[in-house]
Order: structure tokens, then sequence, then C-alpha cells
């Protein structure tokens, strides 16, 4: 059984790593990002909250997250284990709801990468100083919870700079050699 999180940078390429693997080890992925893009979606004062925070690129506050990621969990089959992109991303978060995780998968690039995969996509929001800012913002937050996994000895890095099928196959590397 295995519960894995995977931590990384936007254009880490961690949400293709993940349903990757995700079918590899026939086990649940659950995407804090699109768990709170399904939230706002729904016609509820919670669903209009939820929308508003994530129109202003803000974070959802740790309360509502953590609910939200445990009720999504409490209606899927996690006996054999799963995979989380996006849960925690503070310590605080963590104190909400700890998913007790064997191992921490912390995909490693370099900013000018992530620039140059980014600005690829052409979305507006897009601008070099908007993905530095939100680089910097991720750096900052996720401080904590890497220290504290690096602390327990369950955190494992791994170069995301590489091709797709080169990463999975070090992070499946990474996994057996876990046990
Ligand atoms: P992502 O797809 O991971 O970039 O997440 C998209 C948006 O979902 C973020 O900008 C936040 O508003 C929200 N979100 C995802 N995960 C979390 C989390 N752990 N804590 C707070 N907000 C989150």
């Amino acid at each position: 059984m295995s519960k894995i999180l995977l931590t990384g940078p936007i254009g880490s390429g961690k949400s293709t790593q993940g349903e990757l693997l995700s079918l590899y080890l026939k086990i649940p992925l659950f995407q804090t990002g699109q768990i709170t893009r399904e939230l706002a979606g729904e016609d509820s004062q919670l669903g209009v909250r939820v929308k508003a925070i994530m129109e202003k690129g803000e974070l959802v506050d740790d309360e509502t997250i953590a609910e939200a990621l445990k009720s999504v969990m409490g209606k899927t089959d996690i006996s054999k284990g799963y995979i989380i992109d996006g849960f925690p991303r503070s310590l605080e978060q963590l104190k909400l709801f700890d998913p007790q995780f064997d191992v921490v998968i912390n995909f490693k690039i370099p900013d000018s990468a992530v620039l140059e995969r980014v600005l690829k996509r052409h979305r507006v929001d897009d601008t070099p100083e908007a993905i530095q800012r939100r680089l910097k913002i991720y750096y900052e937050q996720t401080k904590a919870i890497i220290n504290y996994y690096n602390n327990l000895g369950i955190l494992r890095e791994v170069d995301a700079s590489g091709l797709v099928e080169e990463i999975q196959n070090t992070i499946r590397e990474i996994l057996s050699a876990n046990g």
C-alpha cells in the first residue's frame, strides 16, 4: 500500500506524472486544484466563495481545502493507497488532515525551465513576471512542508527537467526501492 505525495511548482509536470502513476499503480489520484475547481462550479454558498478566491489567484482557506479533500477521499476506494497532488501546502493544513504519506516525491526544476514551459501555453495570465511571482510564493509556502518530510526521511527528489517517460521511470524506481 502506497500513500504518495507529489510536490513541485507549476510547470514541473507533476499532474502528468501523477496521472501516469495512478494508472500504473492502479490507485486513485487526488488533485486539490481539480477539487477546488469543481467546488467553484457548484451552485452553493461554498461554491460562490471558492470561485471568488480562485479568480483572485489566492489560496482556498485551510479548513475548506482539508474538508473537501477528506470528503472526496471518503467516497473513493483508497484501500490500496493513493496519490495526492497539492495537499498539504503548509504545516497548518497538515494539522487539519494528515494523509500519513509513506513517500514524498519532490519535483526539482530550475525556474528558467518552468518559464520556458509555461510561456508555451500562451495563457494571458502567464507573463514572465506573474510566473516568477507564483514560483516565489510556491517555494515560500511549501518550504516548511518539504523540511518536515525531509526530517521524517521520506522525501525523495526527482529531476523534473527531463522527458516524461524518463521522469516516470525514475519515480517508479524510487517507489520500488521504497518497498
Ligand atoms: P493548482 O491546480 O494546484 O495550481 O491549484 C489551483 C488553485 O486551487 C489554487 O490557486 C488554490 O486556489 C486552490 N488550491 C489547490 N490546492 C490548495 C491547497 N492545498 N490549499 C489551498 N488552496 C489550494
